[in-house]
């Protein structure tokens, strides 16, 4: 028997309960389709609170040291706290791995009631920058040490005039953003996707978003006889137009924070972040996580939708060359929905707790 390993991290909140349900999912998947001669060895490896307690530090640099290693994980949600406390270890995780690329498809599922009237419609892929823009974590709390050194600089060389403020640094550079738009287009000639639409704010921050623009396009040209369309749109339009017309968008690329909130939008459009999943990559590492967090108002986690992280093991499975585990698990979560067994945030009647939705899907392969 070949042992396939893989290294996963639980998560905080809904993590744990919807990990177990996802990890029935995929080991059956492995099982079936290659009749017992492959079996994925998980190895845990820790960020957060489970973190917190077994090391005493919420990112262990042996988790880092072991996803070099083995290249691919996945992940369940981390919390992290707002205004204060301890920056993102998600953030954290992308950038000391340099997973460049947020990768997250959003296909509607046939049988999920959506919030708008063809959600048929939306069958997009959300490239999102991953280590740049105000995400970088460059800022500072107003009238700290740091920030009043900035403004002092900013007011006496570079001709502004700034008053006590909290100030967070926007680095959004030529390198990182070819890199990506380079990851974009081989996805869309591998993936045979016809249009790449660049979001930007480039109106307003002409030298961060605008050149974003610029060198996207700069990478374009070496597209010319792909049969790949490519053209932009500014991000405030992107949000109504994502409404109004998705049939008229296949691959968005987008710098950080636009990509963000474009993604949990697109989301809820096809019926909500529990379904939408998410993959981190870059040139050598790959983790794949749900798009949502760790949902601390759902009140019992048993309860909490697991497919956003299924469908992100589908996207690892598809990454791994196993594509006959993904196309199981996709047709089977399908069939599955549109039988109308499903969690509570998308079933129609009764909603199933992710173990018994996680049995369903396994039923159906
Ligand atoms: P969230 O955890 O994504 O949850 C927002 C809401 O979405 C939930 O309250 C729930 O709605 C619904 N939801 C999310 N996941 C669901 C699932 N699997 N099944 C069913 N419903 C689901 O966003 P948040 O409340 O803003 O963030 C909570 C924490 O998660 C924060 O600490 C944040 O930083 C962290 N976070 C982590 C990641 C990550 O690890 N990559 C991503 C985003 C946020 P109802 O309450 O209406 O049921």
């Amino acid at each position: 028997m070949e042992k396939i390993n893989i290294l996963y991290i639980e998560g905080d909140g809904i993590g744990p309960y919807i990990m177990q349900a996802a990890m029935k999912v995929w080991n059956s998947a492995i099982d079936y389709v290659f009749n017992g001669k492959k079996k994925i060895i998980w190895k845990e490896i820790y960020a957060g609170k489970k973190a917190l307690e077994k090391f005493g530090e919420l990112l262990p640099q042996e988790t880092l040291d072991l996803l070099k290693e083995y290249k691919i994980g996945i992940k369940g949600p981390l919390e992290t706290p707002v205004g204060s406390g301890y920056r993102s270890l998600n953030v954290a995780l992308r950038q000391k791995l340099d997973l460049y690329a947020c990768i997250r498809p959003v296909k509607y599922i046939k049988g999920i009631e959506a919030p708008v009237k063809n959600p048929e419609n939306v069958d997009i892929i959300i490239f999102r920058e991953n280590t740049e823009d105000v995400y970088a974590g460059i800022e500072w709390e107003e009238d700290s040490k740091e920030s009043n050194i900035l403004i002092d600089f900013l007011n006496k060389n570079l001709g502004v005039n700034l008053n006590k403020a909290s100030i967070g640094i926007k680095p959004i550079s030529e390198y990182k953003t070819k890199r990506l738009m380079r990851k974009t287009i081989k996805y869309a000639i591998e993936n045979n996707r016809k249009k790449i639409t660049i979001v930007h704010k480039g109106n307003i921050m002409k030298y961060t978003e605008g050149n974003f623009r610029k060198w996207c396009y700069e990478v374009a040209k070496e597209l010319k006889d792909k049969n790949i369309e490519v053209d932009d749109i500014i991000a405030d339009n992107m949000f109504q137009q994502l409404l109004l017309n998705p049939k008229n968008f296949d691959i968005l690329i987008t710098p950080n924070l636009n990509g963000d909130y474009l993604s949990d939008a697109a989301a809820a459009q096809i019926g909500g972040i529990g379904i939408v999943p998410g993959a981190n990559i870059g040139d050598e590492i790959a983790l794949f996580e749900p798009t949502h967090g760790t949902a601390p108002g759902i009140k019992n986690p048993e309860m909490a939708n697991p497919t956003s992280l299924i469908l992100s093991g589908v996207m690892m499975f598809e990454y791994m060359g196993f594509k006959e585990v993904a196309y199981l698990i996709r047709n089977s979560i399908e069939k599955t929905i549109l039988e109308g067994y499903a969690t509570i945030d998308i079933a129609k009647n009764k909603g199933l707790s992710a173990k018994e939705y996680a049995e369903k899907i396994i039923e159906n392969f």
